[in-house]
C-alpha cells in the first residue's frame, strides 16, 4: 500500500489529506525567493493533535520527512518541502479556546492568525503584544517556531517573552504539555523555550498559552532626520534611555525609493528614525534634544494617531518601495546597536563592489537589521551577485558580533553560516538536542542546524 492510502486510511474518511499536484504545489514554499522546493507527496490539513499525533506515528516508523506549515509567510525557506515529504498544515486549528482576562492569558489553537487574537483582546482592553509586521497573516504557532519579533518588540520582547505554555506532538506521535499557565515556572529545565524558535524540527505545536497585557496608550511619534546613517545609529542608542515602544531606522538608498513612488519630502535626509513612546509622551522634547548632539537636521513629534500613521508611513513603504525597483532579496541580522554604524558603511561599500541597490532599514532598538537587495527581474548574473551579497551580508554581521538571523529564523537558507559564530562543541549539543526528540530526523530535516 503507499503511504498515501496508509495515511489515508489511518486517519479516516472525514481527514483533509490532499494529493491532488495542483493543491500540493501552492503548499511547497515559503515567501523566501531562492530556497529550493518540491510539492510534497500529501498535504495534511489538521484538525487536532490526535490527528497530528496519528500521522507522524506513521511517518515516523516509515521514516517519512514532514514539514509544517503555518501561514507559509516565512522568508527563510523553513516552511520549504520536498518531494517525499508529508506537509502539515496547522491552518484549520484556528480557535481562541479561551481569553481569561483576570490571569491575562490566552489559551490558542496553533493556527490562530496573530491579528485575530490581537482584535479578541483589545475587546477587553487587553494586547498580545509581538507585532511582525506579517501579523495579519502569519500563525502564532509560525510566530512561536520562529520566535518572531516586530516593532513594539524593542519594548515589550520577542515573541518568546510572550509564551508561557504549549503543547506539543513530538515525532514519536505522543502528545506533551510545556510549561506552565503561571506567570512564573522554573520547576525542571525549560524545554518550552528550546521549542521556540525550533522552526518545526523537533515536534509539531499545536496549542499555545501566551501572555496578553493591559492595551498600552496610543503612542506618540516622533520622526527625525540626520545627515547620515551614522549619526541616525548613535542617535538610536541614546534613544533607547525613553524606554521607546518603537525605534527605526531607514537609510538614505531606501528614503530615495521611497522618494521616487510616494514623495513625503525626505530627499535631502541622509537617514530617518522613526521612535514611538507609549507612556512619557511629554518626553518627545527631550528624545528630540537628545537628537540635536547628533547632528539633526529637522523632527517633529505628535499625539495625534492621524499624524503618526502619516509619520511612520516612509518606514511602511519600505520594502514595497525597493520591491517597486526589481527582484528583492530580505536579509536578515542582528547585531549590537553600538555596531549598527559600522555595518551599515560595509553593506554600502558591497552594494558599490558588487554594483547593486541595496537599501537599509530595520529595528535600530535591537540592532536588527533587514538590508534588501535589488536586482533586475530576468537578469540571471544579477541574481547571483544578490545571493553573493546577500552570504556577505551575514557575513559582515557575523564579523562584527551579530548573529545570522535576528527574526525570520535560519530554515533552509542560512544554516551554512551557523558554524561561523558557534563552537564545533555547540554544534555537536545541537545535533544531540534534535536527536533526542526527533532520532529519526524527519522532522524538518536539513534545516535549522548544519
Ligand atoms: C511581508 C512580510 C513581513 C514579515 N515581517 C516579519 C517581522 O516583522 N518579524 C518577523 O519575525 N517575521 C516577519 N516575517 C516572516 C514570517 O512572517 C514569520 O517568520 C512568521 O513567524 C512565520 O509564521 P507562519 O505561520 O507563516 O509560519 P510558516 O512560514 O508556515 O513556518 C515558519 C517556520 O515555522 C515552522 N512552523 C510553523 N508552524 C509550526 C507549528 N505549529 N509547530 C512547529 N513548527 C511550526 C515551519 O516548519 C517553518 O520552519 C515577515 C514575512 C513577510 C512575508
Amino acid at each position: 500500500m503507499s503511504h498515501l492510502a496508509a495515511l489515508s486510511k489511518l486517519l479516516g474518511p472525514d481527514c483533509s489529506l490532499i494529493s491532488d499536484p495542483d493543491i500540493t504545489a501552492s503548499y511547497s514554499r515559503d515567501q523566501a525567493p531562492f530556497a529550493t522546493s518540491s510539492p510534497p507527496f500529501a498535504v495534511l490539513l489538521a484538525r487536532s493533535a490526535q490527528e497530528i499525533s496519528i500521522a507522524l506515528q506513521y511517518a515516523n516508523e516509515h521514516k517519512i520527512s514532514v514539514v509544517t506549515r503555518g501561514a507559509g509567510s516565512g522568508l527563510s525557506g523553513g516552511a520549504n518541502s520536498t518531494a517525499d515529504a508529508l506537509v502539515i498544515s496547522l491552518e484549520k486549528m484556528n480557535q481562541i479556546i479561551e481569553i481569561d482576562s483576570a490571569n491575562q492569558i490566552a489559551h490558542v489553537q496553533a493556527g490562530v492568525i496573530n491579528i485575530d487574537l490581537d482584535n479578541a483582546a483589545k475587546e477587553l482592553g487587553l494586547a498580545y503584544l509581538p507585532d511582525p509586521a506579517s501579523r495579519d497573516w502569519s500563525s502564532l504557532g509560525g510566530n512561536a517556531a520562529t520566535n518572531a519579533g516586530g516593532m513594539c518588540c524593542v519594548k515589550y520582547g520577542v515573541t518568546s517573552a510572550h509564551v508561557r505554555a504549549m503543547q506539543v506532538v513530538l515525532a514519536s506521535g505522543e502528545i506533551i504539555e510545556l510549561g506552565s499557565p503561571t506567570k512564573k515556572s522554573v520547576t525542571t529545565y525549560d524545554l518550552l523555550h528550546l521549542f521556540v524558535g525550533s522552526e518545526g524540527t523537533l515536534g509539531i505545536i499545536t496549542e499555545l498559552t501566551l501572555n496578553l497585557a493591559i492595551r498600552p496608550a496610543a503612542p506618540s511619534t516622533l520622526i527625525a532626520t540626520f545627515p547620515n546613517i551614522t549619526k541616525a545609529a548613535s542617535a538610536a542608542a541614546a534613544l533607547l534611555q525613553y524606554r521607546p515602544s518603537m525605534l527605526e531606522i531607514v537609510d538614505q538608498t531606501t528614503l530615495k525609493a521611497v522618494e521616487a513612488w510616494h514623495p513625503l519630502g525626505f530627499e535631502v535626509a541622509g537617514a530617518v528614525l522613526l521612535m514611538q513612546l507609549d507612556e512619557n509622551h511629554a518626553q518627545c522634547e527631550a528624545a528630540l534634544n537628545t537628537c540635536k548632539g547628533f547632528d539633526l537636521i529637522d523632527g517633529v513629534y505628535s499625539d495625534d494617531p492621524a499624524d503618526a500613521a502619516d509619520l511612520i508611513r516612509v518606514r511602511k513603504m519600505a520594502y514595497p518601495a525597493l520591491e517597486r525597483m526589481g527582484a528583492t532579496l530580505l536579509d536578515d541580522v542582528a547585531l549590537p546597536i553600538t555596531k549598527i554604524a559600522e555595518f551599515v558603511e560595509r553593506v554600502e561599500a558591497l552594494s558599490k563592489k558588487l554594483e547593486l541597490v541595496i537599501g537599509i532599514f530595520g529595528h535600530a532598538g535591537d540592532g536588527n537589521m533587514h538590508p534588501t537587495i535589488v536586482h533586475d527581474h530576468g537578469d540571471e548574473t544579477a541574481a547571483q551577485r544578490a545571493q553573493k551579497a546577500f552570504s556577505e551580508i551575514v557575513e559582515i554581521a557575523q564579523s562584527l558580533g551579530g548573529t545570522a538571523s535576528g527574526e525570520h529564523g535560519i530554515g533552509s537558507i542560512k544554516a551554512g553560516f551557523v558554524a561561523n559564530e558557534i563552537s564545533a562543541t555547540v554544534i555537536e549539543l545541537q545535533r544531540a538536542v534534535k536527536k533526542v526528540f526527533d532520532p529519526n530526523s524527519i522532522l524538518n530535516p536539513g534545516k535549522k542546524i548544519p
